[in-house]
C-alpha cells in the first residue's frame, strides 16, 4: 500500500476505537499524527543494580532468567506469569553484590502468556525497565518492559540504551493514554517509511548527511530516518538548513517522537518550530509584496495638496513626536500607486483620531472619498462630532487665511443603520456620486446599498473582528483598492504584531498628548468594607468638584450572561479561563446600579445606567446627560470600553475585575482622565491572594503601559486569551512557536526568509516550501486579516 501524509488514520488502522480516539485529538492523518508533537520527554531511566535500586523508582537492568512459572489465577479466570531474575554479571560490573527479582504478568490470553514464556524462557538474558515495588520479601517488577537479548536487541547495552530512553510524553484524553498515542504515531511513522510511495523531489536528505545519526552508536530505533526522507521531504531550502545547524524535517519529526536523548529533542524542537517561523514568514512577506501588486489610488502631498499640512496647523495643540512621525509614514505610504496596509497601535487616548484625519484628508485632497468605520453607533456619532468640529475649523481658517478662493469644506457625513431613511438615502447619494468626502460610518458602510467609486482610504478604528470577508467586501465596491488603516488600542506585543501581522507595516504611538497624568490605579478587595466605603466617598467628591465616574459591571442583570457588545466591537468578554468559581454569581448593572442608589455617600446624585440592550436612542441620551453632568455616575456594561470620550470623567470603578482580561481592564481605564484631571481606576476584586487573577490585577496596578500588560498577560495566561482564539494558533499551523518567547526566532526567520524571496520571490526553486506556504495562508488567512 503506498501511504502519504494525506493518508487518514481511519484506513491504516483497524482498531476502530483507537481511530476514534485519536480523532477526538483532532488527529485525521497520518499528518496530522506526525505533527501531533508530545510537549515534553521523561527523564532517563537510570542503569541500577538490583541492590541499588530504590522501591517505587523505575530503573533499567540486565539480567538472566533463572526459572519461569505459570499459574492459573484461582479467583478470576487468566494467568499470572513470573520470572525469577538475577542480575549476577551486570552487579559485578558495577562492583555490587548480585541480587534477584521477580517480574510479575497478570493475563487473561492464553496465547499471550505462552508468547510471553517462550521469550522469556530459563536462561534468556534480558534487560528489564520498570518501577519496582516489594513483595514476598524480594524486589518485583510488574509488567515491566522486557527485551531479550539476541532476540531484540543485539547487546545488553543496546538494549539498556534503548530502554534507559526518556519518553515523550503527549497530551492525552480521557480515551488514550499517552503510551497509545506514542504507539500509534511510531506505527504511522513505520508505514510511512516502509510504504513505496515516492514522493521524487530533490530535497529529500542524502545518506551522507543522515550518517551522523548512525554514529550514535548502534541507532536502534524502530524508523529511520533516511527512509522517511522520501515521504517527509525538507521544507527549508537545504543552504538555509545547513546554515542554521538543523535537522533534516524527517530526522527532527523521528527525534520528536523517538528521542535518542533529551539534547536530541531540544534540537528536534528547535528544527521544527525555525521551520514555522521561516514558513510563517515567508508567506507574510510574500502576501505583502502581492498587495504592491495591485493598483491603488497615489495620492500625494505637496505644493498643490496641502490640506493634511494645513489641518495639523490648525489644531488647538502640536502633535506629538510620535503622531508627526506616523503621519509622515502615512503620507509616504499613500502617494504610492499600491494600497497601503498599515496597523496603528496606540494607547488608549494617544491620539489616533488625529492622525486618521490627515490620512482621509489627504485622501480627500487628491479628489477622491475615504471611510472611517467605527465599531458601534455611539462611536460613530462621537468620531462624527469631533471629526466634523475639526474639518470645520479647518475651513474657516483656510477662508479667513487665504483672503481670496477658499477650498470648498470637506462634506463629513455620517451613515448609520440606525438612521432615518431620507438622512440616509442623502449620504449614500453624495457616496456614490463620487464627489470627496469623509464617511463615517458603522458596519452599514459593509452593506452592498454603500457605494463610492473613489473610495481611496479605509479606516477600521478599534474592530478586533474585522475579518477578511469584511476587508473583502471593501476591496471588491471598486476596482481600485483602498489604502487601508488599521487602528487598535490594544496592545499587540511587538513579536506577536510580527508573527501575526507580519504583513502590514506597524506604527505605534506609545506617549500620551498633552502631559496627560497616569492613571492612579487601586485594586480593592470586595470584602474590604472601609476601603469600599472611602472609594465611594472620593467619588462623591469628585462629583461635587464637577468631574463624573463610571462604574462598570461584567452583566446586564441577574439572568443574564457576561455581556458582549451588540456591534461585535468589544474586545474580549470577561475571561472565561477561569470559570471554575461559577458559583459566586457576577455583579450586575442592575445590581449595582440598586445598591448604589441605596448607598449614603451617594445620596442625592443621579445615576443612570447603560447597556448593550439599551436602544441607540436611550444610548445616545444617557450618554448625553453623563457628558453634560445631569447624571454625573454612569452604571454600565463594558459598551463603555471603547473610545467613549467624556473628558470630564476621572473615576472608574470596575467591579469582578478579576474576571476580565488585562487588556480590556487596560482599555477601560482609558476611559477617564482625558481632560487631562487626575484620575482614579479601582479594580474590585474577590480573587484569592497569590491566585494567578490576583497576581494579573497586580501588574496593572502597576504598570500603565500598555505593550508590557500584554506582554505580562500573554506569559501568564498563553497567547490563546489575549490574541482571540482565532489568532491563538490553537488550530494552525504554528505548534511549536511560542509568541513571546521566541521573538528571536522569528526575526532569523523573516531575514532568511527576505533574502531567500529576493532570490526567488516567486518560489520557483522551492516547490515543497511554496506548498507549505499556501497552505499556511489557507489556514491562517481568517487571523492574518484580523486585528
Ligand atoms: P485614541 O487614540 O484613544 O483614539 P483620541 O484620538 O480620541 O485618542 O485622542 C484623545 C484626546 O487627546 C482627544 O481629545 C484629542 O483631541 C486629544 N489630543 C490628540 N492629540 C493631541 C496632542 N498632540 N496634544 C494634545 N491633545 C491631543
Ligand atoms: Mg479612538
Amino acid at each position: 500500500m503506498s501511504i502519504s501524509l494525506d493518508t487518514t488514520v481511519s484506513s491504516l488502522m483497524t482498531n476502530r476505537r483507537r481511530v476514534g480516539a485519536l480523532k477526538s485529538l483532532g488527529v485525521l492523518t497520518v499528518h496530522d499524527a506526525i505533527t501531533y508533537y508530545p510537549f515534553r520527554v521523561t527523564d532517563p531511566v537510570p542503569l541500577l543494580p538490583l541492590r541499588s535500586i530504590t522501591v517505587g523508582t523505575a530503573a533499567a537492568f540486565a539480567g538472566v532468567v533463572r526459572e519461569l512459572r505459570v499459574r492459573p489465577l484461582a479467583a478470576r479466570r487468566g494467568y499470572r506469569l513470573e520470572a525469577l531474575v538475577d542480575d549476577t554479571e551486570f552487579a559485578l560490573e558495577h562492583s555490587v553484590r548480585p541480587s534477584s527479582a521477580n517480574l510479575v504478568f497478570f493475563s487473561y490470553k492464553k496465547h499471550f502468556v505462552d508468547w510471553l514464556s517462550s521469550r522469556l524462557g530459563q536462561g534468556s538474558s534480558i534487560v528489564v525497565q520498570g518501577e519496582s515495588s516489594f513483595f514476598n520479601d524480594r524486589l518485583q517488577f510488574t509488567h515491566p518492559e522486557t527485551l531479550v537479548i539476541g532476540k531484540d536487541v543485539g547487546t545488553a547495552d543496546e538494549g539498556l540504551a534503548r530502554v534507559s530512553r526518556p519518553r515523550p510524553v503527549y497530551h492525552a484524553n480521557s480515551r488514550i493514554s499517552s503510551e497509545h498515542i506514542h504507539e500509534s504515531i511510531l506505527s504511522m511513522l513505520q508505514a510511512l517509511a516502509e510504504s513505496d510511495e515516492t514522493v521524487g523531489t530533490s530535497t529529500s536528505p542524502n545518506p551522507d548527511a543522515l550518517a551522523d545519526a548512525d554514529e550514535r552508536g548502534g541507532d536502534d530505533r524502530k524508523v529511520s530516518a533516511e527512509e522517511l526522507g522520501r515521504a517527509i521531504p525538507d521544507i527549508v531550502p537545504e543552504d538555509i538548513r545547513l546554515s542554521n545547524g538543523a535537522m533534516h524535517r524527517a530526522e527532527a519529526i523521528v527525534a520528536m517522537h523517538e528521542p535518542t536523548d533529551a539534547k536530541e529533542f531540544a534540537r528536534a524542537i528547535a528544527t521544527l518550530r525555525y521551520e514555522e517561523a521561516f514558513i510563517s514568514q515567508t508567506a507574510l512577506l510574500r502576501s505583502r509584496e502581492g498587495v504592491r501588486a495591485t493598483p491603488g489610488y497615489a495620492c500625494p502631498v505637496d505644493e498643490e495638496h496641502r490640506l493634511p499640512e494645513d489641518f495639523v496647523a490648525s489644531l488647538p495643540f502640536d502633535l506629538t513626536a510620535g503622531q508627526h512621525e506616523v503621519i509622515d509614514a502615512i503620507q509616504e505610504d499613500m502617494a504610492k500607486p499600491y494600497p497601503m496596509q498599515r496597523l496603528l497601535q496606540g494607547e488608549v487616548g494617544s491620539g489616533k483620531t488625529v492622525v486618521c484625519v490627515a490620512a482621509m484628508l489627504q485622501a480627500v485632497d487628491s479628489g477622491n472619498q475615504a471611510v472611517l468605520v467605527a465599531p458601534t453607533q455611539v462611536l460613530a456619532e462621537q468620531h462624527y462630532q469631533t471629526i466634523s468640529d475639526m474639518v470645520q475649523k479647518l475651513s474657516v481658517g483656510q477662508t479667513a487665511g487665504a483672503g481670496s478662493e477658499a477650498k470648498n469644506t470637506v462634506p463629513v457625513v455620517l451613515l448609520t443603520g440606525g438612521m432615518r431613511l431620507a438622512q440616509r438615502r442623502k449620504v449614500l447619494a453624495l457616496a456614490a456620486s463620487g464627489e470627496p468626502c469623509i464617511v463615517i460610518a458603522t458596519h452599514a458602510a459593509f452593506s452592498t446599498t454603500f457605494q463610492a467609486p473613489n473610495l481611496a482610504l479605509v479606516v477600521i478604528d478599534e474592530q478586533h473582528r474585522f475579518g477578511v470577508e469584511q476587508r473583502e467586501a471593501l476591496r471588491r465596491k471598486n476596482e481600485i483598492a483602498p489604502h487601508l488603516l488599521i487602528m487598535t488600542a490594544t496592545p499587540i506585543p511587538r513579536t506577536a504584531a510580527l508573527t501575526w501581522f507580519g504583513d502590514l507595516d506597524i506604527s505605534e504611538l506609545r506617549e500620551l498628548p498633552g502631559g496627560r497624568k497616569p492613571i492612579r490605579t487601586i485594586v480593592v478587595q470586595e470584602a474590604d468594607g472601609s476601603t469600599m466605603s472611602r472609594m465611594f466617598l472620593h467619588i462623591r467628591q469628585r462629583v461635587e468638584a464637577g468631574e463624573r465616574a463610571y462604574i462598570v459591571c461584567p452583566r446586564i442583570d441577574e439572568s443574564s450572561e457576561a455581556e458582549e457588545d451588540p456591534e461585535g466591537g468589544a474586545p474580549m468578554s470577561p475571561d472565561d479561563s477561569e470559570q471554575e468559581n461559577e458559583a459566586v454569581p457576577l455583579h450586575s448593572v442592575e445590581e449595582i446600579e440598586r445598591r448604589l442608589q441605596a448607598l449614603p455617600q451617594l445620596k442625592g446624585l443621579r445615576i443612570a445606567t447603560l447597556t448593550g440592550r439599551d436602544d441607540d436612542e436611550t444610548k445616545q441620551q444617557v450618554m448625553k446627560d453623563f457628558a453634560a453632568g445631569e447624571s454625573p455616575v454612569l452604571v454600565a456594561t463594558t459598551v463603555i470600553e471603547v473610545g467613549v470620550d467624556v473628558p470630564q470623567a476621572s473615576c472608574i470603578v470596575v467591579f469582578d475585575a478579576d474576571r476580565f482580561g488585562l487588556s480590556q481592564l487596560h482599555q477601560l481605564r482609558g476611559r477617564v482622565g482625558r481632560g487631562g484631571t487626575k484620575s482614579w481606576a479601582f479594580f474590585i476584586s474577590r480573587a484569592e491572594q497569590d491566585s494567578i487573577a490576583a497576581q494579573r490585577l497586580a501588574i496593572i496596578e502597576h504598570s500603565s503601559d500598555g505593550t508590557e500588560i500584554a506582554q505580562a498577560d500573554l506569559e501568564l495566561r498563553g497567547a490563546g486569551d489575549v490574541l482571540g482564539d482565532a489568532q491563538s494558533g490553537g488550530r494552525s499551523s504554528l505548534k511549536l512557536l511560542r509568541v513571546v518567547k521566541d521573538a528571536d526566532v522569528v526575526v532569523h526567520a523573516r531575514e532568511q526568509a527576505a533574502e531567500l524571496l529576493a532570490r526567488d520571490p516567486e518560489l520557483s526553486h522551492e516547490t515543497i516550501l511554496a506548498g507549505a506556504v499556501l497552505d499556511f495562508i489557507r489556514g491562517n488567512e481568517a487571523f492574518l486579516a484580523t486585528t
